[in-house]
Parts: structure tokens; sequence; C-alpha cells
């Protein structure tokens, strides 16, 4: 499993974090990507990150 953000897009709101703090860690700077390739029981809370982020920044690909 692959997470992408495009960071160009990304606004910084910081709610990807408040799904998945395991990937997801958005600090003063900006959102920093903490794993790119997560283990597979996080599927479920990047999937969830993926449909909640505002700007649609996020990508998961199985
Ligand atoms: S939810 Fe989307 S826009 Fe907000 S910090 Fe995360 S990637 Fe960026």
């Amino acid at each position: 499993m692959k997470v992408q953000v495009d960071l160009d897009t990304c606004d910084g709101n910081g709610v990807c974090m408040s799904i998945c703090r395991e990937v997801f860690d958005v600090r003063e700077d900006g959102l920093h990507l903490l794993q790119q390739q997560p283990d597979q029981d996080l599927h479920h809370k990047l999937i969830g990150a993926e449909v909640s982020c505002p700007t649609r920044a996020i990508t998961v690909k199985d």
C-alpha cells in the first residue's frame, strides 16, 4: 500500500492527522508524511483520511 500527498494542493488543515497520526504529521511548516508504504493494518484509517481530506490531496494505492 502506498500513500501520496500532493503538497501543492494540501493546505495544512490537519484533518488527515486527526484520523491517522501514524502516517500524517502536520507542523508549522506543513505536512510531513511519516510513512510512504504503511502496513496494511492502517488501510481503513488511510482510506478515511483520503476521503476526508477537504482538498483531495491524498492518494492511497493498494
Ligand atoms: S487533510 Fe488534506 S489538506 Fe488537510 S493536511 Fe491532510 S493532506 Fe493536507
